[in-house]
């Protein structure tokens, strides 16, 4: 029997069809009580920058399946924020796979991500497909398509996935997941903007209109290039290295750095029409609230949803281009690749 989450519930698609650019926000569901209590905090702190939608991960190998659909459903009730849940087919028979996507409808999200997922442990190491499971996100989105009027998001990788057999053939993979019925895609983080408008431009080439929203990740230490960057196989660049390591004590200038180079990301994104951008979090907010600040994204979301506005933020690339001290600094304005 089909599933009905409510359909009080925005959906994602028609949120990004509304005109304007989308701003989310990404977070982890958390491990302990001090975990959660820092998740919450970021939550109410993000809160009032007015996201179009916040997500939230699933843990490698479904071990954070009870905690996501929880942390998501009381995003939906305890707040006045859009939550999306993502889901993974790692370990999962398909029966438990519609128990997961049955428990979203419950506590009334109606918005996915639809992921295949790594192994767990070893991220790189061989998939090993559930024997009554699925094997490509493709089948997970026909899956939850055929379970309800669910609105389901997938990955993209302006890079091309690590497993592809090429960049092209990953291409073709993606649009399948949009043929499956994906309504918008989130991208892998990246620090190449034109990596990420080649993607969208031979999308839509190949006829595929699923707006494509963009991950961005600051990257405010020296940690997170070991921790984050080189397990997520984006390409780092070298100058962008070479200033957070000349400052590799000073945390307040490493900072400073990764948050103006992110800006400068958006900036040149916003600028060139792209649909959203999604912010890894990784539960906190300050690097986010940062950006947000350079870019006077926090008036433009309040102009926004001001009674009359669009839905979503309608950032003009003039508007963009004004943005204070990010492109003029010269040193932190994103390189092209
Ligand atoms: C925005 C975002 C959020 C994420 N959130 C999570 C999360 O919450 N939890 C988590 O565990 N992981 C998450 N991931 C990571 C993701 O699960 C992994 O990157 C995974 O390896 C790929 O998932 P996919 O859904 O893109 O897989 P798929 O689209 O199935 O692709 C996997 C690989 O198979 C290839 N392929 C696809 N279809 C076919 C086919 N028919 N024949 C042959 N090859 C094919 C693709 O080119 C690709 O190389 C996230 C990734 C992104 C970008």
């Amino acid at each position: 029997m089909p599933l009905l989450p409510s359909d009080a519930v925005p959906a994602i698609k028609d949120l990004l069809a509304s005109g304007g650019q989308s701003f989310s926000f990404e977070f982890m569901p958390p491990k302990t009580a001090a975990e959660e209590q820092r998740l919450w905090l970021s939550i109410r702190q993000l809160e009032p920058l007015l996201p179009t939608f916040v997500s939230v991960t699933y843990g490698a190998g479904g071990s954070t399946r009870d905690r996501t659909v929880r942390v998501t459903g009381r995003i939906a009730e305890e707040t006045t924020l859009t939550p999306v849940g993502h889901f993974t087919a790692v370990n999962h028979s398909v029966a438990e796979l519609r128990h997961v996507i049955g428990s979203y409808a419950a506590v009334g999200v109606r918005n996915v991500l639809a992921l295949r997922g790594d192994p767990p442990g070893d991220p790189g190491g061989e998939w090993v497909q559930h024997p009554r499971g699925l094997r490509y996100a493709a089948e997970l989105v026909r899956l939850v398509k055929a379970s309800g009027d669910f609105c389901v998001g997938v990955a993209a990788f302006p890079e091309g996935h690590a497993r592809s057999a090429s960049r092209d053939s990953d291409i073709s993979y993606f649009i399948q997941k949009c043929q499956a019925g994906a309504d918008f895609a989130i991208t892998q983080l990246f620090f190449y903007p034109d990596d990420y408008l080649r993607l969208r431009d031979d999308v839509a080439a190949r006829g595929c209109d699923v707006p494509i929203i963009a991950g961005i990740m600051p990257i405010t230490n020296l940690a997170m290039i070991k921790n984050i960057v080189l397990l997520s196989g984006a390409r780092f660049p070298p100058q962008l290295a070479d200033q957070l390591a000349e400052h590799g004590t000073d945390k307040a200038a490493m900072r400073k750095i990764g948050v103006e180079y992110a800006a400068g990301m958006c900036e040149r994104l916003l600028a060139e029409g792209v649909p959203g951008l999604h912010f890894y979090t990784l539960n906190g907010s300050r690097a986010t609230k940062e950006i947000y600040q350079l870019l006077g994204l926090a008036d433009r979301r309040r102009h926004d949803h001001a009674p009359g506005a669009d839905a979503l933020s309608s950032v003009s690339s003039a508007g963009a281009a004004q943005a204070p001290g990010i492109s003029r600094s010269g040193s932190t304005a994103p390189m092209t690749a």
